[in-house]
């Protein structure tokens, strides 16, 4: 596998940072996950926004132009002949003497490289996702992409131990998001529900998408906070990312929604969303 450090494409092994690096010392730094279908990266200029905005709220200054980025990420994509995975870029403040305050004029350090996966033929879009809820821990700027992921690899961590492919985390009893994607229910009416954005969660680009077909197939959708018990009640829940695109839930915390099997809200954006996303890029 081929990978990008600093302007240079190196395979993977050959790929590395500095220990003094500020992204490995402080978590000193933001990341971004793109899909790819059919070779070709999804909803991509949503991801490079996200990117640029979570630099601008930590004061890094955005190392490349979007067309760099573009270029960067086409060209890991087609050395290493990825046609459907990810891609994964991150950004931290460089490598300087270990000291919280920002480093004089140090170069950022960016990291980029992709990985295989299928995500159209996943088996578990068949069967419907486990999900647990766990309490949200984590920092107040959840906002921010930063890669500070100790709480959601906790979370995933007791997911997994608990058979469940993704955690739901709560604050003042309402979900927040899935440990690494949106959290979304259908009510007994029928309505879609997913959190409102704010500081509270990532805004993510898989969620607008789905939120714009919800729209354009008059889906009704409401952005409101939902609390546990509204999840355990729900008809359906599903959940969205660059990564699963429209993922359909048939248990929390073991207590089964519906007949148990993916819902019909939840099979129907998914298929939507790959629509949308071989058409997008
Ligand atoms: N929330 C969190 C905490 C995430 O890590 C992710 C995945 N990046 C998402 C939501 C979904 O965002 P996106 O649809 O942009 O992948």
């Amino acid at each position: 596998r081929i990978a990008y450090v600093n302007g240079e494409y190196l395979p993977l092994e050959q790929a590395s940072v500095s220990v003094m690096d500020r992204g490995f010392l402080f978590a000193d730094g933001i990341y971004e996950v793109a899909a790819v279908l059919g070779g070709r990266l999804v909803d991509n200029a949503g991801h490079l926004a996200r990117l640029e905005r979570s630099l601008s709220e930590i004061g890094i200054a955005n190392p490349h132009p979007v067309e760099e980025w573009v270029r960067i990420e086409t060209e890991l994509v087609s050395r290493n002949g990825v046609t459907e995975g990810l891609v994964y870029l991150q950004v931290t403040r460089g490598v300087a003497e270990r000291d919280f305050t920002f480093p004089k004029d140090t170069p950022t350090t960016v990291v980029a490289f992709t990985q295989a996966k299928t995500i159209t033929d996943n088996p578990l879009a068949e069967t419907g996702a486990k999900v647990i809820t766990v309490p949200d821990i984590r920092w107040q700027r959840r906002d921010i992409k930063s890669v500070a992921l100790l709480a959601q690899v906790l979370a995933k961590q007791q997911a997994a131990e608990a058979g469940a492919a993704e955690a739901f985390m709560v604050e003042d009893g309402s979900i927040t998001e899935g440990s690494s994607s949106t959290a979304f229910i259908v009510t007994k009416e029928g309505t879609i529900i997913t959190r409102p954005l704010s500081n509270a969660l990532l805004p993510g680009i898989t969620r607008r998408a789905v939120i714009a077909l919800a729209a354009e197939f008059d889906l009704k959708l409401e952005e409101r906070l939902f609390s546990v018990e509204e999840l355990h009640d729900a008809a359906e829940a599903f959940y969205t990312s660059a990564s699963a695109f429209v993922m359909p839930v048939v248990s929390v915390d073991g207590k089964v929604l519906g007949d148990g099997r993916p819902g019909p809200v939840a099979r129907r954006l998914r298929e939507l969303y790959f629509t949308f996303a071989e058409a997008r890029d």
